[in-house]
């Protein structure tokens, strides 16, 4: 059976070169990168050459870029931050953004923190002057992502963090899903942090970073042995961060390239979802990521469907991969304001440079296939 791979989103493997990088990390170079003797000196050096890759990426200064585990830590990190700075205050979030970001903000509440999820439109759009209405002079953070994991919706930050600025108010966004896909440069956009994961654009898992402007005061999450400038203490993970380096460098050369590769499935994609009956692509109108299509066609449960492409070697994801199995709604679509039963046959596609128009033509042919049995279902 030919397997196809078309959950990106959810994670993406290693892109050429990345664990050639790797592997000396792993096999010959023990050193831990806080020693002095050269095994240490050799990671440090390892070290500072993927910090520099991974600014290279957001077009910051190396010294702005702290390696975390992953987006997840990142996030947690900017959020806690406010209850160590603050007694109380409030914090505003979009209501379409990662749960590691929801969650963290949850548990302000029971700090005390007032938590305001802004007003959406349908495609998932945080307005302006919504944000503009919820600010006050007590509002410690304001985090929206940049692109959507479900959607692939593209938000103006831009916009968004001049209205912040003009208050002094940090604004945090997880670029997660952008970084790797789009160009970024963090001082233009103007937010104060901003979090990255190597796994979603060709580097390994359980690696990120958290980029921070110099003024930001962002206490530490992880304390310890004082590394990362003693922002986020741990033996750092050489061999995956210069993995991260890696993909990040392997991104830069090639975004290009990859954006017109994948916009090429996707919109290969969506054309033939089009003849499909009763298929809706959200968002499909705003500015989205190239590799993202996220589409529900009415009458089909999801999670059957994701079983049913499963069992002939075709991956998709029913939602963000951190819901999956779970039989709610994804919350990004409630908050588009899409009903239950749309929300609950939603299935995304997320590509990459690696997929192949065939395997679009493949999963179409599958999906045809389907619709055309349950119609017959149907009609008994
Ligand atoms: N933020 C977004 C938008 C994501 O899509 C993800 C992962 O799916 C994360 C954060 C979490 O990143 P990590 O898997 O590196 O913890």
């Amino acid at each position: 059976m030919e397997f196809s791979y078309l959950d990106n989103n959810a994670g993406t493997g290693l892109a050429d070169g990345v664990l050639d990088a790797m592997l000396p990390y792993l096999q010959q170079q023990q050193g831990n990168p806080s020693s002095s003797h050269r095994f240490g000196r050799f990671a440090l050096t390892a070290l500072d050459q993927a910090r520099q890759q991974v600014a290279e990426l957001v077009k910051v200064h190396p010294s702005q870029v702290i390696f975390t585990s992953g987006g997840t830590e990142a996030n947690n990190q900017v959020l806690a931050s406010v209850s160590q700075l603050y007694s109380g205050g409030d914090v505003i979030i979009s209501p379409i953004e990662h749960p590691s970001i929801l969650e963290p903000a949850a548990r302000l509440t029971e700090y005390g923190f007032d938590v305001t999820h802004l007003a959406v439109d349908k495609s998932g759009r945080v307005n302006e002057d919504a944000l503009s209405a919820v600010l006050t002079n007590k509002t410690r953070l304001v985090s929206v992502m940049w692109a959507n994991n479900e959607t692939g919706l593209i938000q103006d930050i831009k916009s968004l963090s001049r209205i912040t600025r003009k208050k002094q108010i940090p604004f945090h966004c997880d670029a997660v899903q952008a970084a790797g896909k789009l160009e970024i440069n963090f001082n233009a956009v103007g937010v104060q942090s901003m979090s990255l994961s190597a796994h979603k654009f060709g580097g390994p898992k359980g690696i990120g970073a958290l980029i921070v402007s110099h003024d930001f005061d962002c206490p530490a999450f992880i304390v310890g042995g004082g590394q990362e400038n003693g922002l986020r203490s741990g033996t750092e993970n050489v061999p995956a961060i210069v993995g991260f380096g890696a993909a990040a460098q392997s991104a830069v050369q090639n975004l290009e390239r990859y954006q017109r590769h994948c916009r090429r499935l996707r919109d290969l994609l969506e054309v033939r979802l089009q003849s499909l009956p009763e298929v809706t692509i959200f968002a499909k109108e705003a500015n989205r990521l190239a590799n993202t299509v996220f589409f529900s066609v009415q009458g089909f449960d999801a999670e059957t469907l994701l079983m049913t492409l499963d069992r002939q070697g075709i991956a998709v994801s029913s939602g963000s991969a951190c819901g999956t199995g779970q039989q709610t709604p994804s919350h990004v679509l409630t908050a588009m304001g899409i009903d239950d039963v749309t929300a609950l046959g939603a299935i995304r596609v997320s590509v990459s440079q690696y997929n192949t128009l065939e395997q679009i033509e493949q999963l179409v042919v599958i999906l045809t296939k389907e619709v055309d049995r349950f119609k017959h279902l149907m009609n008994r």
